[in-house]
């Protein structure tokens, strides 16, 4: 019984997340990346609406991300499917257990992740990633639904500050006190209270991060690894 009221409040949430239209200035800007398109993929029909999280509903680990990029989620409409961001994250998912495949391209590629969840602060793609505070602040109850429905989350990741932001100031819309954590790469926070879960920041896996080498590969496979190591039970600082 629980499970089905359960697959009906996600059922409900995707809905709501689909057909969302708050931030009139990422719906034209995803409808217009969705229209023009990009060269290399002028026979795909993109998605071009608010992209709801993907993953595993029992999820241990939620990851939390920026927001979907104009070529790759809000093309494909899965997070992080289809552009260099997503095969960091997946082939990392994939080395560490939690997803089948190492490789993200599209909705029907197979992929099934196992203990995870990923969403992101904004579910449209924001013109040069960026999201306005108002924007932000107008998806947040979206993120606030997810941890409501996720209950089994142990461990949170967030990728970059913004993501960091966003989780704190949804436990607040929650009732909780998160207290004060500082954003720094590899940074862990124990659960701030009983219940809660712990938080572990990485930089995110955009370019800009991983072609200057702000963020190695090594870099971020250690992130992953001390996830596993913390949901198995051994310690992540
Ligand atoms: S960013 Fe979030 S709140 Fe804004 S239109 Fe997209 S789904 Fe709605």
């Amino acid at each position: 019984m629980t499970k089905i009221m359960n697959n009906e409040a996600w059922n409900e949430l995707q809905r709501q997340i689909i057909e969302c239209t708050a931030c009139p200035r990422l719906r034209h800007h995803c409808l217009e990346v969705a229209r023009t398109r990009r060269r290399q993929f002028r026979d795909w029909e993109y998605w071009g609406r608010p992209v709801p999280g993907f993953g595993d509903p029992e999820a241990e680990l939620l990851i939390i991300g920026l927001a979907p990029a104009a070529h790759g989620a809000n093309r494909t409409g899965r997070m992080f499917t289809g552009d260099d961001s997503g095969n960091w994250l997946y082939e990392a998912l994939y080395r560490y257990g939690w997803a089948n495949q190492p490789r993200a391209v599209s909705r029907g590629d197979g992929l099934v992740l196992r203990g995870a969840y990923i969403t992101a602060a904004a579910r449209c793609a924001p013109p040069h990633n960026k999201p306005t505070a108002e924007e932000l602040r107008a998806c947040r109850p979206f993120l606030v639904r997810e941890l409501q429905l996720l209950r089994r989350v142990r461990l949170v990741l967030v990728l970059g500050r913004i993501a960091l932001d966003a989780y704190l100031r949804a436990l607040r819309d929650l009732g909780h006190d998160p207290g004060r954590p500082a954003f720094g790469h590899g940074a862990f926070y124990p659960p701030p209270a009983p219940g809660l879960p712990a938080l572990l920041c990485s930089y995110h896996p955009s370019r800009q991060n991983t072609q200057t080498r702000r963020l190695t590969r090594e870099m971020w496979h250690e992130v992953f690894a001390r996830a596993r190591a913390y949901l198995d039970g051994q310690a992540a600082g």
